[in-house]
Formats: C-alpha cells, structure tokens, sequence
C-alpha cells in the first residue's frame, strides 16, 4: 500500500500542510488520486497530540478544543464534480508504530462537556494499552476488548454555499443562549484554524467564516460511527470539483453514541482506502447524506445485557418522546449496576463510551415515553456480571481509578 499522505506525531500539527482543522471549499488538495487508486493516509489523533500516555488529566482539563479536530486531506480525485457520489472503501484501519496507545477522556463541563457532564462535571482520563486487537487500561481494571477500528471523522469539502448555510443555521441555534456552558453550537474561530496549504492571505479571509468540525453534517464530518469500521464502504455526497476527501479522529473503539465526548478510544493510526465514483450519484440515489455499507468483519459478541431507558428525567421530569433523555437515562442505569462490582462512576462511564456497546431507539411511538436501550456485551468483564440470586460480589480491585487533575 502506497502512503499518499505521511504525518509526524512528534511535529506540531500546525506545521504540517497534509492537515487541516477546519472545513472550507478552498482549502487546497494535498494529493489527488484516480478512481481505483488505493493508498493509505496516516492520520494523527483528534487533538494533534495535546494528551499524554501518564497518569493526570490536566491535559483533559486544559485541552485547547478550538484547535481540533486535525485531518488528514483533502485528496482530489481525478473526475469528481459536485452531485457526484464519492465510493470510500475503508480497507484497514492501524496502529502507527511510532503511537501505540490510546485516550478516552471525561471533558471539564466547562471545557467541552459530555452526555453526562451534569453527573461527571469534572476531568479525567484513562489510557489505554493495545494488544494486537485487543484493548485495555490500567485505569479500568476487569475488562478487555477487541477493537473495531475506525475513523470518528471523514467526509469531502463543502461547496461555498453549503458553508453558508452551516454558519447560518449553527450561529441562529448558538444566539438563542449565547451564555450556555457548554456552548449550544461551536462557531468558526480564527485564531487557532490551519487550513493546510493555503496561502496566508487567503487563510485569513477564510478563518473567520471556516467551519469547525465537531458536528457531523451533510457531508459525513464526525458522525463517529463505531460500525463505519476496516472493510466498510461509505458513500459521501461531492460538492467541490475533486471532492476533497479529508479524515482522522481514529478510534480503537467506541460505544455507540460516544457519550464521554471524547469518549471513543482516541488514537493516531492510519486508514487504508480505495475510490471510485458514481456520475451524478447524490441524484440518481436522492442521497443528501452519506450512507455505508458496514463490514463483513466485527467481534463476535453474543451475550449482552440490555439496559433500558425512557424519556423522564433524573428529577422524575416528564418529556415528550425525547430520545436523548431516554439514552441518557439507560446510560446512567448502566453505571448504577456496575458500581456494584465495584468499578467508580467514572471507569463505568468511561467503559460506556468505549467498549462496543449497542445504542438503540427502541420505541418512539407510545406517548409519552420514548425508549432507548443499551446493550452491553457481558464477555468483555473477566467477570460475570449477570444478575443473580447471590447478588453482585466486588470484583474490581479498590485503587485504579481514572486519572484524575494532578
Ligand atoms: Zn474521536
């Protein structure tokens, strides 16, 4: 496999031009490919390596989220014109030899949040050790699990008027409740955007108005998928001639929903991809969003316990079919059941976030309450956590916990 674009995770992401932290039209193509090409693109972890394999979350806490997520690209494929569908096989995904570990962090409330931030308003962090596809953390004792590597983050540039629409429709939600903490949307940011190759003076003018790529949007972005693994094929809508084809925020593995925020398997890695095109595709198929096709490959997890939840809140609140209250509430009812075995609230979360746990919208229909279910392989645990007579016996040694602001 040829290596079209090369990174350096001992380098300053800022000094290298194959990356980029911002979406806009004109950032220019790194390399461009044919239709049938394979290569593989190394990719550096989201944050460009702010977080360090030790034992203290103050880089958690004093992470510089204006700065992420750093990808890989654009790559140009000879042919691409907007309405076209851009075929992304993902063949493999990788470990670099010079980065063999990973990070999940709990982000500060007040420094990007998480889907239980009001439970777990504090930093922390957990490192994890690879052992072939298998992961583990001396931070979370008792659980071990294979890997389903993937890309968090890949989509092709937005068109100028797509661009447009983002900032508008992101900047009238974020006006609605410019105080809130965390903030209700994340909107562009000069200061800190590296748009890799353009010109400074064209950079300048297109910092301001770039758009950051936390939220996953009509061309793929950070949709973290866990099931768009090695041996998937995406399918991403072109809106700039060549396409623009840019991606990283690897992970070893992720629970659906990542929950924690940055609560996948966070690593620098590689994705080896091939490409193809369908003529006028987004049309032909009525496609506005991408859509894949997942892996032959997964881990062969049978038993799993299933946590339910339904939309009313922790204060007995009722909501109207609201899945995400529903989630949260199987999410919480998930860490309840295994602090019992002994693990802290925020290794259960942590593992939530990570292992390949099954988020699902179970029922939306039966007013008032929406019910979201959380499926959690029990052969991860080197112990049973099934419910039974006897009850839950402590099987979590009392002292690793996840690192903590030092
Ligand atoms: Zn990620």
């Amino acid at each position: 496999m040829e290596t079209l674009i090369k990174v350096d995770v001992k380098e300053s992401p800022t000094k290298q031009d194959v990356l980029h932290n911002r979406w806009h039209p004109d950032i220019p193509m790194v390399a461009w490919v044919k239709p049938g090409d394979q290569f593989r693109v190394e990719c550096v972890d989201w944050t460009g390596g702010q977080i360090r394999d030790d034992d203290s979350a103050t880089d958690i806490k004093t992470v510089d989220l204006s700065k992420v997520h750093y990808l890989s690209g654009p790559i140009g494929v000879e042919g691409a014109e907007p309405g076209d569908l851009l075929v992304c096989d993902i063949l493999d995904v990788g470990v670099l030899a010079s980065s063999q570990w990973g990070f999940t962090g709990i982000f500060a409330k007040e420094n990007g949040g998480g889907f239980l931030t009001e439970h777990y308003p504090e930093a922390r962090k957990a490192c994890w050790s690879f052992s072939g596809i298998y992961a583990n953390s001396r931070h979370i004792p008792g659980v071990e699990f294979a890997g389903i590597m993937h890309p968090g983050l890949i989509g092709c540039l937005p068109s100028r008027e797509l661009l447009m629409r983002w900032n508008e429709r992101e900047k009238a939600l974020f006006d609605s409740n410019p105080e809130r903490v965390p903030p209700l949307a994340t909107l562009p940011y000069a200061e800190t955007a590296h748009l890799g190759r353009m010109k400074p003076d064209a950079a300048r003018a297109a910092a301001a108005e770039a758009a950051r790529t936390v939220p996953p949007r009509e061309h793929g972005g950070n949709c973290d998928i866990k099931n768009l693994s090695r041996g998937s094929t995406a399918y991403f809508p072109v809106y700039v001639k060549g396409g623009g084809l840019s991606m990283g925020d690897i992970h070893f593995s992720q629970g659906d929903g990542e929950i924690t925020f940055c609560g996948a398997i966070e690593m620098a890695g590689y994705l080896d991809i091939r490409v193809n095109l369908i003529k006028q595709g987004m049309s032909k198929y009525g496609i506005k969003n991408p859509i894949f096709e997942p892996s032959p490959l997964e881990p062969r997890y049978s038993s799993y316990l299933i946590f339910e939840g339904i939309s009313v809140d922790e204060a007995e609140k009722q909501h109207y079919l609201d899945v995400h209250v529903a989630y949260r509430q199987a999410c919480l009812n998930a860490i309840e059941y295994l602090k019992k075995f002994g693990y802290t609230g925020a290794q259960a979360y942590a593992i939530l976030g990570t292992a390949p746990v099954e988020g699902r919208i179970s029922g939306i229909v039966d007013i008032p309450n929406a019910c979201a279910t959380l499926a959690l392989p029990t052969e991860i645990f080197s112990f049973d956590i099934r419910p039974s007579a006897s009850g839950p016996t402590r099987a979590v040694p009392i002292g690793p916990d996840l690192a903590v602001v030092r």
